[in-house]
């Protein structure tokens, strides 16, 4: 589904992502680790086609196609999803409006109809009754006075809304209490499919005892380092990241 091949990628000039590859299967997890500042964040920016990232070398493929060669929108329409680590506010737009307008956007660059706001209900009552999420949440700003919890709980909901067949979950996990993250990792594992592949981004390995990867990478000095299963995520939980630089750059 996903063939990441040596991505280079520079923000103003410096170098984050030095040669990374990735491939992943339709119907798998794979879940990112790696220490603050590894490029994390980067690759799911790149990957959803956000501003200011220069890719200097490399490829990826979606399904075969260059995303590259896509403007974000059409990745979006492509079924590229992209969590925020940090969910922006919008006061005063609403959230189910907001909502509406994210899948029909989708629906108009697949050449699909755009639903009526009958038609939006009903597909917001479905995915409403999946997730633990109250429908007055629908009502108020995007985010607006969310916690962070309901924050998380409400891009969980977009995610159902949108059936992407990427998901990129970028710290969907960081502030959250253990309710919160049960929530999530609920969600994510109902929108679990053979047609859907998840791209899990974590500091911790604590969402991992929700969320089972199929296979657990290293990010570390904008590289894969390692590759593994879910063992490797508990590994670096009793070794910490110390471990995996010591690898990279053995001490003398
Ligand atoms: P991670 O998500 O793994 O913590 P990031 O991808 O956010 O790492 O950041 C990787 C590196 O890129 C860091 O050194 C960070 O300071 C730098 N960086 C990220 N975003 C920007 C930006 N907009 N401008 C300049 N440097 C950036
Ligand atoms: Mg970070
Ligand atoms: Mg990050």
């Amino acid at each position: 589904m996903l063939k990441i091949h040596n991505l280079h990628v520079s923000i103003g000039g410096k170098e984050i992502l030095k040669g990374l590859s990735l491939e992943l299967a339709p119907g798998q997890v794979h879940a990112i680790m790696g220490p603050n500042g590894a490029g994390k964040s980067t690759l799911g920016n790149v990957l959803a086609g956000r501003e200011g990232y220069e890719v200097t070398q490399g490829s990826i493929e979606l399904e075969g196609r260059d995303l590259l060669a896509l403007e974000p929108e059409e990745r979006a329409a492509a079924g590229v999803f992209l969590a925020f680590q940090y969910p922006v506010e919008i006061p005063g737009v609403n959230n189910t409006y907001f909502l509406r307008t994210a899948l029909n956007a989708q629906r108009k660059a697949r050449g699909e109809g755009e639903l009526d706001s009958m038609q939006f209900l009903k597909r917001v009552r479905e995915k409403l009754s999946v997730l633990d999420l109250k429908d007055e949440l629908l009502h108020r700003g995007v985010n607006e006075g969310f916690s962070g919890g309901e924050k998380k709980r409400n891009e969980i909901f977009q995610l159902a809304l949108l059936e992407p067949k990427l998901a990129i979950l970028d710290e969907t996990d960081s502030g959250l209490d253990i309710d919160a993250l049960k929530a999530v990792a609920d969600g994510v594992n109902l929108m679990r499919s053979p047609e859907r592949a998840f791209l899990v981004i974590t500091h911790y390995q604590r969402l991992l005892d929700y969320i089972k990867p199929d296979v657990v990478h290293v990010l570390a000095d904008g590289r894969i380092v390692e590759s593994g299963g879910p063992e490797l995520a508990l590994e670096l939980e009793a070794h910490g990241y110390a471990w995996v630089k010591d690898r990279i750059a053995p001490q003398a």
